[in-house]
């Protein structure tokens, strides 16, 4: 880990945007506050969009009332005299208008940078979380920490409230609790957390960023400039790789997090407690003990490790171990993640319907045995070879639904050939009732039958969320 100078941790006043030509880059969840909020400093603001469907001329409607420039159904062409852009955070870097914008030299921000250049001189400081799985539910579990220990905080960033709004409403906040998506990162040069946080990289989204270093590189901006520590999965060495990569402020520590008993730097659990031996006195001999494995919610593996990342960020920001506590105890999971819906005749039916790709999946997968399996929909390119070879010995059967359920069973073919599978092939919204029967049949007294479908839901359902409550309907209507 590298420790520098940090030119850009002073954020630039508002006026700097004074009369300067700004593109606004997609309307939207982001689009439309950073163009208001733009054209409230001054800025001369075009606001570009790809379509002109019902929803965009609405907000372009909006916009045009104030005075800003809206252009539809063309987000390729840079607008003459552009000095900045502020592109909505999904917008591919292979874009032509970023192309001409990188031949113009002309800056390209997204609405996270934006809201850091905009946030007051006495602004919060920002406790930051990344990773492929697992953000919300930490970000979730750090506001809760830092709740119980008086501080006021709000979770913020990819998760409903948007960095803008946090950072330019009336609410007064001594720290954030922020999340951040890989492309949020990506277009956040400037950006420095007071300490940061990478849960775990695995394949995703790799048509976005190109690759797969291209995509840990982006999740690895997190600990840029990082104040206090920068904190790292033990049992993920690529995640510490990227500390080891950062440029710090001088002092800034790598603390790790680990199932297991924690080394010196690190928080782990030893005999069912969460212990700390990176923010203690003496951190040789010492070690400072947090939770319990059972005040966490749910207490599968994997959300153990989110609430050591949660509680290391809380500690470098100088969280007492007792709120730590009071704070996962008073923490409860968002709904489809790891969601027990009900228990019928001895077998737990349990609903991971945010399980959108396969390492969430193994996750949620190692966290019971023996299970019935519910599984498939939109693969979006992933392989499950992996997957399933590391899960085949804790499967009762499997039953698959969706469009891409094929290869899914082509994995269990090769990986788990004996364990039985039911093959749904249809994709109506009356198959998840059906999946629910045939894993009725599978399941045995003792069983846990867990939908973690590995897959998005878009080719039955409109979204996760609706998929797990098909599920938890199917379940009751089965007699729960
Ligand atoms: P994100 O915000 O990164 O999508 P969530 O907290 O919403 O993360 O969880 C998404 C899914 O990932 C859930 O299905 C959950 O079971 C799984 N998950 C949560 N934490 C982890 C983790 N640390 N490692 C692997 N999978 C996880």
């Amino acid at each position: 880990m590298g420790s520098g100078q940090v030119t850009s941790s002073v954020p630039s006043g508002p006026s700097e945007f004074q009369g300067k030509h700004v593109t606004v880059a997609g309307l939207g969840v982001s689009g439309l506050p950073a163009a208001k909020a733009l054209h409230a400093r001054g800025a001369i603001v075009t606001a570009v969009n790809d379509g002109d469907d019902a929803r965009a001329r609405e907000q372009a409607a909006e916009l045009e009332a104030l005075g800003i420039t809206v252009r539809l159904g063309d987000g390729a062409t840079l607008p003459e005299g552009t000095e900045l852009i502020v592109t909505a955070p999904g917008w591919q870097p292979g874009k032509p208008l970023f192309r001409a914008a990188e031949e113009a030299g002309v800056p390209v921000w997204g609405d996270v940078e934006l809201a850091w250049r905009l946030r007051g001189p006495d602004a919060a400081p920002w406790l930051a979380v990344t990773g492929t799985n697992g953000k919300t539910t930490t970000v979730q579990m750090l506001a809760s920490i830092l709740k119980a220990a008086g501080l006021r905080t709000a979770a913020v960033g990819n998760i409903g409230v948007s960095l803008l709004d946090a950072v330019l409403g009336d609410e007064q906040y001594d720290v954030l609790a922020v999340e951040l998506s890989s492309y949020q990162l990506h277009w956040a040069p400037s950006l420095r957390a007071y300490s940061g946080a990478v849960l775990n990289l695995a394949p995703d989204h790799l048509d976005w960023h190109g690759s797969m270093d291209a995509y840990a590189a982006d999740k690895g901006r997190i600990y840029e400039g990082n104040q206090v520590a920068c904190v790292y999965n033990v049992a993920d060495p690529r995640t510490e790789d990227l500390v080891r990569e950062a440029d710090v402020e001088e002092g800034c520590r790598a603390v790790g997090f680990t199932l297991q008993a924690p080394a010196v730097s690190q928080l782990g659990v030893v005999d069912g407690i969460l212990v700390d031996r990176a923010f203690v006195e003496n951190r040789q001999k010492n070690a400072q003990e947090l939770a319990e494995v059972s005040d966490v919610d749910p207490p599968a593996p994997h959300n153990i490790a989110n609430a050591l990342a949660a509680a290391a960020l809380a500690r470098s920001f100088g969280v007492p171990a007792q709120a730590v506590r009071d704070g996962l105890r008073a923490f409860k999971p968002d709904a489809h993640r790891i969601a027990h819906v009900a228990d019928v005749d001895g077998v737990a039916w349990v609903d991971d319907s945010k399980a959108t790709n396969t390492h969430a999946a193994e996750a949620s997968l190692a966290a019971y045995e023996p299970i019935v399996w519910i599984a498939g929909g939109l693969a979006k390119g992933a392989e499950f070879d992996e997957l399933v070879a590391n899960s085949a010995k804790r499967l009762r059967g499997v039953v698959l639904i969706g469009a891409d359920r094929a290869l899914i069973r082509e994995a269990l073919t090769r990986h788990a050939p004996e364990v039985p599978v039911v093959d749904l092939d249809r994709t109506d919204t009356g198959a998840m009732l059906q999946a629910v029967t045939e894993a009725k049949r599978l399941a045995q007294a003792g069983d846990t039958v867990l939908l973690a479908p590995a897959c998005a839901s878009m080719d039955m359902f409109t979204n996760y969320n609706q998929r797990g409550d098909a599920f938890a309907a199917a379940v009751r209507e089965l007699g729960a």
